[in-house]
């Protein structure tokens, strides 16, 4: 028997004092820019590999001291194979290629690296069941940082549901965090792969993999690169997966070809939809848009989710429980939501 869904709205999660006074003096929705009509480049604030970077450091070292703490999470992080970590060097002769044919070769490169999940759910048996391109606008690099190539390659690694769905803050079995873990290790080896081979054809390449967060804001480089639309709970939703995807990226002086941002109702999905605000324990994602850094868009409490993250070792809650991503149900979603859009 499914156990009932507690209503948070009723009494909502609160953090324990101790990780409440780890927070910042400012809040994490004045770093990120909530409630500012004036675009602006992002401000790194959490999920860097030194704390020292961001405005939450403190909190930073406790939420990965407790990361830590699962000795099976840990092993999955420190062990697992992650692919080439130090770059070749970029080969002098390039091969001649024009945009087009660099695109297809790059994007066949990441579908065909060879990999995929064990069980074979729902993936391509690739390291990477989405790619696409964007052209790297600076408004998605944080501030002091940046490479100054032009173009991201962009991948998308999909989760299984049913792993994702276990979020518990029991450290013997953290199953979610444990399925994010072996995901953003997919990602890792798909993009310090492809970064090798963009370097071996002539070009410079730069990977990013999770669970740290490099120079770039890779969410809107997904959006753009056609991989869904913001949802409500501050993940994109693709109109294959839903939100169960985790993501890695390459930026590259490779001269590509960008993709369209892809828009079939999910937005105006998520304007009747609140399964999300109410699955979320600390009542973290506003029901709402505001203006954040000048766009006006979904956003979520930085300073209620982070406590309840670090107390489930990662929570996906929100994600998990989203309608699109019920295995199998997204396309019919967009199927019929697109459809509502065009009339
Ligand atoms: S749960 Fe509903 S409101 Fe939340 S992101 Fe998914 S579709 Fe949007
Ligand atoms: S990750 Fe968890 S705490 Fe954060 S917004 Fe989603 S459901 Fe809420």
């Amino acid at each position: 028997m499914k156990p009932a869904r507690r209503d948070w709205r009723k009494a909502p999660w609160v953090a324990p004092a101790e990780i409440s006074a780890l927070l910042a003096p400012v809040s994490g929705n004045t770093i990120n820019g909530v409630g500012e009509t004036k675009p602006r480049r992002p401000r790194q604030i959490f999920w860097a590999r030194n704390a020292d970077d961001v405005t939450h450091a403190d909190l930073l070292r406790a939420v990965v001291g407790r990361f830590n703490g699962p000795k099976v999470l840990h092993e999955v992080y420190a062990h697992a194979d992650r692919g080439p970590r130090r770059p070749v060097p970029v080969a002098e002769a390039r091969a001649p290629a024009d945009a087009a044919q660099l695109t297809a070769r790059v994007k066949a490169f990441v579908r065909n690296l060879p990999g995929g999940r064990p069980d074979g759910y729902p993936g391509t048996g690739s390291e990477a069941e989405l790619v696409g391109i964007a052209a790297l606008r600076e408004e998605w690099v944080y501030e002091g940082k940046g490479s100054g190539l032009p173009f991201v390659v962009v991948m998308g690694i999909v989760m299984d549901h049913a792993r994702l769905s276990q979020v518990t803050p029991d450290p013997e079995h953290p199953v979610s965090a444990l399925e994010v873990a072996d995901q953003y290790n997919r990602g890792a080896r798909v993009a310090n792969y492809t970064a090798q081979w963009i370097r071996e054809q002539g070009y410079d390449a730069r990977p990013h993999a999770g669970p740290w967060v490099g120079s770039l804001n890779l969410i809107p480089a997904a959006l753009a690169a056609g991989f869904g639309e913001m949802g409500k709970h501050g993940s994109i939703i693709n109109r294959t997966f839903g939100s169960s995807f985790r993501l890695a990226a390459v930026e590259t002086d490779m001269p590509l070809m960008a993709d369209r941002p892809d828009s079939f109702g999910a937005d105006d999905f998520c304007t009747r939809c609140r399964v999300c605000t109410d699955a979320c324990p600390p009542q973290a994602i506003s029901p709402v848009k505001d203006w954040v850094r000048g766009e006006h868009k979904w956003w979520v409490d930085f300073d209620k989710c982070i406590p309840y993250f670090n107390e489930t070792y990662g929570c996906g809650i929100c994600i998990a429980a989203c309608p699109w991503s019920t295995p199998g149900r997204a396309p019919k979603l967009a199927a019929t939501w697109a459809e509502r859009k065009e009339q």
